[in-house]
């Protein structure tokens, strides 16, 4: 169904054991589309994407990739249509940055196309890299494989502002080029402002607002003074 969007996640209520941390979740990414969820610390995003990958049970609701929905553990999910990136460095340091992409499955010269940095460096050790370079690499394993809705957490964690820049504007590369759906969870409010077509603003478990990027950036103190605080 090329109508379908790439992500959809309806009436999605999950947390840990019996004890609901999100609730009754509702949205939708579209094809090339990048959406971004903020909230401040604890609001539940992390637990949102965790859900929508499988890797936590779900207590209701459904989640849908080009429309079909998706059931079952995570490692069959992830497998599949869904990628995820999750906070921190995905790679295995000691191995080398070709060693890394093939572990993934995913093809050198797709990696490299995507991202030109990582041609000279297939042959160091991905601990080696600088910290936006390993990001790079992180990416380049999860989009490699071509998945139709990507989920990434906080993708700027720990870098430098301009590195968290160069690294968001190529995420705008990625969903334009392979048409996948991206979720970002992100701390930095400027960063998602100016890199997500929407933003969904999470408080509590819920969904409280959304607002194309570009709005955010003009209602931010309102936004920030009800919704994000202290961010
Ligand atoms: P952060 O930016 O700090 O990661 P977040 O918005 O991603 O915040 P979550 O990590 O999803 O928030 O946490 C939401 C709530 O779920 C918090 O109250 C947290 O204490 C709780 N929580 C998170 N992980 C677990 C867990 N493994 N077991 C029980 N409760 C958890």
């Amino acid at each position: 169904d090329g109508a379908a969007p790439a992500l959809e996640v309806r009436g999605l209520t999950a947390g840990y054991g019996g004890m609901a941390v999100v609730h009754d979740v509702t949205l939708s990414v579209g094809h090339g589309e990048i959406v971004g969820l903020l909230g401040r610390n604890g609001a539940g995003k992390t637990t949102t994407l965790m859900a929508i990958a499988g890797f936590l049970g779900k207590h209701e609701g459904e989640v849908r990739v080009d429309g079909t929905p998706l059931r079952g553990p995570a490692h069959k999910r992830s497998r599949g249509r869904v990628g995820i990136l999750l906070e921190g460095r995905s790679v295995f340091p000691s191995l080398t940055t070709r060693q890394n992409l093939d572990l993934a499955s995913v093809d050198p010269d797709v990696a490299t196309e995507m991202f030109p940095e990582l041609k000279p460096k297939l042959r160091l050790r991905a601990g080696v890299l600088s910290g936006g370079e390993q990001q790079m690499l992180a990416l380049a394993r999860t989009v490699g494989r071509h998945p139709s809705a990507i989920l990434i957490d906080e993708l700027s964690f720990g870098l430098a502002p301009t590195v968290c820049e160069r690294l968001l504007s190529r995420l705008r590369s990625v969903a334009e080029s392979t048409g996948a759906g991206i979720l970002l969870v992100e701390q930095g409010v400027h960063y998602a402002a100016g890199v997500a077509d929407r933003v969904l603003i999470m408080n509590e478990g819920l969904i409280r607002a959304e607002m194309p990027g570009a709005e955010l950036i003009a209602r931010e103190e309102e936004i920030e003074r009800i919704y994000l605080g202290g961010l």
